[in-house]
């Protein structure tokens, strides 16, 4: 039975605006919002994953939450298979005590670190379960790891709560994010989103004894094919308006999804020339924290999530 004082956050969820799309609708009785989620935790898979950065899967792996919906419905979505809405599936709605023992069970095999995945549309589900996990005892470090159509607002309201942020940051043109993510504003909301993680935590990461980041902030940006200077706007404003000493992680691993097999530029995977380009610009800009995807391991980093274990066939091949 969860207490009044648990389920308190739920109450924003009558009238939804948590994010930037302000859909003001009553997520108790509808799944009307442009996330297609209600009030309920829906979780496609809660699982180890080795593939993320070295300092946050480490010798051991993150214990991921992947949250189901999204709400930017990218139309190239490497995680399509749970993120789109439009895809009809079986309820992923699982009970808190349930996530309680499954997460707590992970960290029981020495594993200390809990990612939240695809979070923005279930901020009040996430304080929800970091408060469930601590009232248990544990204390693992929690991950923030956001397409950061997020608001500042309900960033702030996480102040406290989050150990690490990990945002993406996929566009500086207003014209890509309108026609590939329908968030013209992307560009606006996520350097505002970004720019409040980096004031919460500033530069740094803070490593355990054990390597693995403790507090701070990594900014990911997936390089699109054909969208060169997209990615090149992306990294002059994080080098020229955030800092030059802010960790990047730069990816390689697009490739094209059925739904885009038709799209103009999307229908194929990055050439190396064009990826060549956005490492020259990061080394111009003096962007030298971080790491940078090897191309030719771009297949190594797709998951399968109609499989149970859909990051098993992983291993940590992320290069500093
Ligand atoms: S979280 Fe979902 S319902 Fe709420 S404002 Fe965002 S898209 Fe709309």
């Amino acid at each position: 039975m969860l207490s009044d004082e648990l389920l308190k956050p739920f109450e924003e969820l009558k009238d939804c605006a948590i994010c930037p799309r302000e859909c003001h609708v009553n997520r108790w009785e509808s799944t009307k919002g442009i996330c297609r989620s209600d009030n309920s935790f829906n979780i496609a898979s809660i699982c180890i994953h080795k593939g993320e950065e070295p300092v946050i899967s480490g010798p051991l792996g993150i214990c991921n939450i992947f949250f189901t919906n999204c709400n930017l419905q990218c139309i190239y979505c490497q995680n399509h298979q749970i993120s789109d809405v439009a895809i009809p599936r079986a309820s992923f709605s699982i009970k808190l005590d349930k996530i309680v023992d499954e997460v707590t069970a992970i960290l029981d095999r020495g594993i200390n670190m809990v990612g939240f995945v695809s979070p923005s549309h279930f901020v009040p589900q996430v304080k929800i379960i970091i408060q469930a996990i601590r009232n248990k005892g544990y204390n693992p470090i929690w991950v923030y790891n956001t397409n950061s159509y997020d608001k500042v607002e309900t960033l702030k309201s996480l102040e406290g709560s989050i150990d690490v942020y990990l945002p993406d940051f996929k566009y500086m043109d207003p014209l890509l994010s309108r026609s590939l993510s329908k968030a013209g504003d992307y560009p606006d909301v996520a350097a505002a989103a970004i720019r409040e993680m980096y004031r919460q935590k500033g530069p740094v990461i803070h490593l355990s004894d054990g390597n693995t980041a403790e507090s701070g902030i990594i900014i990911r940006h997936l390089v699109l094919p054909g969208q060169v200077q997209n990615s090149i706007r992306v990294l002059r404003y994080i080098a020229e308006e955030i800092s030059p000493k802010i960790h990047i992680s730069l990816m390689s691993q697009y490739y094209p999804t059925a739904k885009v097999m038709d799209h103009s530029f999307l229908y194929r995977e990055l050439y190396k020339k064009e990826y060549q380009k956005v490492l020259d610009e990061m080394e111009k800009l003096g962007l030298e924290y971080g790491w940078v995807q090897s191309i030719e391991s771009t297949a190594n980093y797709r998951p399968d999530f109609d499989r149970e274990h859909p990051f098993d066939q992983f291993n940590d091949n992320s290069s500093a």
